[in-house]
């Protein structure tokens, strides 16, 4: 009996070994499956069209005294300077001075380069002068939408390197289910594959940081080039540099296939909600707990009011968002302080990829928090029911919860995340469960054996 149990032990033993090695297998292969080569097949010689967006009386974004035409011409021209460096590449500028120029234009004058990419150059702003970060628009056609998301994905990490915050790489369609934005519309018209690049905002503080002076929209032309240079796969011998290696480890995309991710997402997210934790009437400080999902897009800002939504915070950053692999914190932890003498209402919205929000349920306090009590200042006891619309509010937050992933691509261009850990978990579910009928199985036979026995 006692060697049988080592037996039955040791088999266990071996088939909880195979199938954690299984496991690693394929959680490295999944790793290793996240670099691709670029899908867009190019001759040898690379042509390239960089558009200065807007021109001559088509101003674009303004923000104080800087207008959106000169600002992506400087870029541009920088973009330009940079590429020209690179062996075996042409590179040309829809225009270089500034004047009215159609978009359609713009698209022919790649197409009778025979362009293999129409780069067009601009800076955002947004209405409420309220959001923040960088975004590639791209296009809605097989095999464009592989192309720009391919090189999208690249520019971006680059973009987040400098310090960014990612928007994403999408594509908006019209009514008619063609690309919206013109320019990628008529160059996919004339087999051109196009993209936008929305460096960042130009009228937003955390954003306006980049772009305080000219060197600031050339070091984003040198980005640009830079990442143009990596997805052909350029080399230059005047700078002594080889990038063919780096346009065979882009993110996986198929040219038969849309990038579902890419797809823009017409619902706002799907769960938004509050939970207080804590909250120190003498102090003001408020601890929440946030939870919210969006299934089809990651979510990316949240902000807050205090006030029944009369008044919000800037929008910040959801924690753990990553609008290049769709990862987001479903779950954190808030810290707010409360101004003295405030009852508040507490709401909080959180944004998804396309801007579109959900609001939370509102946290009703039933009394107002204390005064502080400044210098020469006397206490008053009269609660406020509501806070200036200027309050400035101090905050802190923590994740607490589970990265969520989101089903993002197609078949060709899945991300296997979700679908390994889950496998991982049925497999070592499946491996207990083994064990148990096993175990069970020998001490019913021992015990089996044990009665005859004894009866004997
Ligand atoms: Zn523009």
């Amino acid at each position: 009996m006692k060697m049988r149990s080592i037996r039955i032990l040791s088999f266990l033993f071996a088939v909880c070994v195979f199938a954690t090695c299984v496991l690693a297998g394929a959680l490295t292969s999944t790793l290793s499956v996240r670099a691709a080569d670029r899908v867009q097949p190019v001759e040898d010689e690379v042509v390239i069209v960089i558009d200065p967006g807007h021109g001559g009386s088509n101003l674009g974004t303004q923000s104080g005294h800087t207008i959106e035409k000169d600002m992506t011409m400087i870029t541009a021209m920088t973009m330009y300077q940079e590429l020209k460096k690179y062996d075996n590449v042409q590179v040309y500028m829809t225009h270089t001075d500034d004047r009215d120029m159609s978009l359609k234009e713009r698209a022919e004058f790649a197409a009778g380069v025979e362009a293999d990419f129409l780069f067009s150059i601009h800076y955002n702003a947004s209405e409420n002068h309220t959001m923040y970060g960088t975004e590639v628009w791209i296009s809605c056609e097989k095999p464009y939408n592989a192309y720009g998301y391919q090189f999208g994905c690249l520019h971006l990490q680059a973009m987040q390197e400098k310090g960014l915050f990612l928007r994403g790489v999408k594509n908006r369609m019209n009514n008619e289910g063609t690309d919206y934005y013109g320019i990628i519309r008529e160059a996919a018209a004339l087999s051109v594959p196009a993209l936008i690049i929305e460096h960042c905002y130009v009228d937003e503080e955390r954003d306006a940081e980049y772009i305080q002076n000219e060197e600031g929209f050339a070091e984003f032309g040198r980005i640009d080039a830079l990442s143009v240079a990596k997805y052909f796969g350029l080399k230059s011998s005047a700078l002594g540099v080889d990038y063919s290696e780096e346009a065979t480890k882009l993110q996986p995309a198929s040219a038969d296939s849309l990038v579902k991710y890419t797809l823009m997402d017409d619902t706002s997210p799907d769960v938004c909600e509050i939970e207080l934790q804590e909250c120190d009437y003498d102090t003001g400080e408020v601890r929440l707990t946030v939870r919210a999902a969006d299934y089809d897009t990651p979510l990316i800002y949240y902000n807050y009011s205090i006030d029944s939504g009369q008044s919000w915070s800037r929008l910040e950053s959801w924690p753990g968002s990553n609008a290049l692999t769709g990862e987001y914190t479903d779950t954190f932890q808030l810290d707010l302080t409360i101004p003295g003498g405030v009852r508040p209402n507490i709401v909080l919205r959180a944004y998804n990829l396309a801007d579109l929000y959900t609001s939370s349920n509102t946290l009703a306090f039933e009394q107002a928090f204390a005064r502080q009590t400044g210098p020469g200042e006397e206490e008053s006891g009269e609660p406020q029911e509501s806070v200036p619309a200027a309050a400035p509010l101090d905050h802190t937050r923590k994740s607490i919860g589970t990265t969520t992933f989101m089903p993002v691509a197609d078949e060709a261009v899945e991300d296997t995340t979700v679908g390994i850990l889950t496998f991982l978990k049925l497999c070592l579910a499946f491996v207990i469960v083994l064990f148990f009928i096993v175990l069970t199985t020998q001490l019913v036979n021992y015990r089996r054996r044990w009665n005859r026995r004894h009866r004997r």
